[in-house]
């Protein structure tokens, strides 16, 4: 039977470029599972989107000039363009400024109303006389009160890293200039106090399977400061409006925090309707069994492993009810494989310093299948770990050129040129021992490669994969089919097509990490149905406006591939090329003189 995976990835800030942290951070081992999944024959399905709305966007547009939604497009699309570049499989990368996660984030809102997880209370926030409105958070800085760190922002302080109540703030001045005072504001509160029992005990449930940083970090802060009662609407004129007759006409709309995150529901039913099968969402949602993965950086754990599964668990079987007229339950999640971050040639990467390898630069000097190399085997799974130029071209060439690439190109060329173009014409029934022992080891692979992708340890996993890599080249190195060629060329036969049965088995193991070679492996051995379906960008028209989606069709072929290669004997081949470049020494300095200009 196969299982319904939904991998659901942090929704990336309309308010700059991805790096290759970001990649490595979500988008990267999110996609990795998710093909892995897909080759396997369970059902995938893949989402995110873009962050649109919040006051890292509106400080955005400001500062450039910019109506906010022509700044939100703009770094939207350069996503898009980003993650077809790379390869990272979205089934559908869509944003939260549309008319169905309106819809959605508002009937979630009435369901944790309707089942009193919600109340109003009066607060004071800073309030602007000359723009005649309240202030968002980050729009106010001044003097931490408990640090006496200067540039605080009157939400949280940068500097001692604790919430600060933005009333307490000394010496507050607006980011836009002009006078400030403190005036009474009413807000709709989650109260997460009363669903503190229920997030403890979904995390002790999920113990067996949760990375101890990301269990550690979730518990340790419940256990520190337990769950309180979070505001979920703001003064605000950007964002979905507030379910409750009068609050959005009194220029309230609802908080960011809340609704981002339904995104990872919204985009799943969004994707529904644009397959025309309204129900289809409901596989990965409306489905105890479904098995719910959320890729994110360490930044973000606590609002998945703890608010996001209040709201579902406060919602309770109100939200299907409001939403579609029957009483069940949501999926929650099943595991929050956090990553921690990756740093750049020993220091933090820094948009505004320009310390940053860019998303969508990069692939225009490197093939994508490189930088997923280097992204994998260096991914910051359970520590910090760190890009390093110098240790991406000796990985490169040492490692994916000298283990795999040439083990392909040396086996493939050989073969196109002495079998005439065609796997060597064998009787497989009569192939040695050795041969049979590699294609066995081979065949093992699946299952140990299979578990640690299984387990989201895609390090581990690439490894097991590179080791076999390596037992296919000793094999060669023992048989020695040049020099065997001239003497008995049935013997080197045997060899040739025991090594093409088993780079045709590698080739999709190594598929999840390496997608594009991988692809064109599938080709040069001579196969037609591709490994992967296809990428492709599309305008969605709704009551908002058009807004653009990243979708991806899957391959016509259902039959899982995750399994050993049945290669036939005189299967005619294409001509083969190199899968990889080596690259220059001089790479490494090229690259590092760009770093903070
Ligand atoms: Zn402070």
């Amino acid at each position: 039977m196969p299982e319904n995976i939904l991998i659901a990835i942090a929704w990336p800030y309309a308010n700059a470029e991805i790096h290759v942290g970001n990649i490595t951070g979500s988008h990267l081992p999110g996609d990795i599972v998710a093909r892995y999944h897909r080759l396997k024959g369970n059902n995938v399905l893949m989402v995110s989107g873009t962050d649109s709305h919040g006051t890292p966007v509106t400080l955005a547009a400001d500062k450039e000039g910019k109506p906010v939604e022509e700044v939100y497009k703009k770094f939207h699309n350069g996503f898009l363009e980003l993650f077809k570049g790379w390869g990272i499989t979205y089934d559908l990368f869509t944003t939260t400024h549309t008319e169905n996660h309106f819809k959605v984030s508002q009937a979630m809102f009435l369901a944790l109303k309707e089942n009193g997880f919600l109340f109003t209370q009066k607060s004071m926030q800073w309030y602007s006389p000359s723009s005649k409105r309240f202030l968002p958070d980050r729009y106010v800085e001044g003097t931490c009160y408990i640090c006496g760190f200067e540039n605080a922002r009157s939400d949280q302080c940068d500097n001692c890293g604790n919430v600060l109540e933005p009333e307490k703030l000394i010496n507050p001045r607006s980011k836009e200039g002009g006078a400030l005072e403190l005036r009474e504001t009413e807000h709709f509160y989650l109260d997460l106090s009363k669903l503190e029992p229920d997030v403890r005990k979904f995390l002790q449930e999920r113990a067996d399977h949760m990375r101890a940083p990301v269990l550690g970090e979730s518990l340790g802060k419940i256990e520190a400061e337990g769950l309180k009662p979070r505001s979920i609407t703001r003064d605000l004129d950007w964002g979905v409006p507030i379910p409750v007759e009068g609050w959005t006409e009194a220029g309230k709309l609802i908080y960011v925090w809340f609704e981002a995150v339904i995104g990872y529901l919204s985009a799943p039913i969004e994707w529904s309707k644009l397959w025309d099968s309204n129900d289809e969402w409901r596989k990965w949602w409306v489905n105890p069994e479904a098995k719910q993965f959320h890729f994110i950086g360490k930044d973000n754990i606590f609002f998945h492993t703890s608010m996001w599964p209040a709201e579902l668990m406060g919602a309770g079987t109100e939200f299907l009810r409001i939403f579609a007229g029957e009483s069940k339950p949501l999926t929650l999640p099943y595991d929050v494989p956090a990553n921690q971050f990756m740093n750049l040639e020993g220091q933090k990467i820094s948009g505004s310093r320009n310390w940053a390898v860019w998303g969508r630069e990069a692939i225009t000097r490197y093939d994508p299948d490189a930088l997923r190399y280097y992204l994998t085997v260096n991914m910051p799974e359970l520590k910090d770990s760190d890009w390093d130029w110098a240790d991406f071209l000796a990985r490169n060439n040492n490692e994916l050129v000298a283990t795999w690439g040439n083990l392909v190109n040396r086996v493939l060329s050989f073969a196109y040129k002495h079998w005439e173009g065609h796997v060597p014409d064998v009787d497989v029934n009569a192939l040695r021992a050795i041969d049979q022992q590699l294609l066995e080891t081979i065949e093992n692979g699946f299952d140990t490669v299979g578990a640690e992708l299984e387990a989201v340890r895609l390090r581990s996993a690439l490894g097991e994969a590179m080791k076999l890599a390596t037992a296919v080249n000793q094999y060669i190195d023992q048989t020695s089919p040049w020099s065997e060629v001239k003497k008995d060329k049935a013997e080197a036969a045997k060899t040739i097509y025991t090594a093409l049965r088993a780079i045709d088995s590698l080739k999709v193991l190594f598929a999840p990490f390496l997608p594009f070679t991988s692809e064109k492996l599938n080709q040069y051995l001579g196969h037609d149905i591709p490994l992967f379906g296809e990428q492709y960008i599309e305008e969605v028209e709704d009551a908002l406006g058009v807004h653009t989606v990243l979708r991806y069709r899957p391959s016509t072929d259902s039959e899982p591939r995750w399994k050993h290669s049945q290669l036939e004997p005189n299967q005619e081949l294409r001509q083969p090329g190199p899968l990889f470049k080596k690259l220059e020494e001089s790479v490494i300095e090229e690259e590092r003189t760009r770093l903070g200009k």
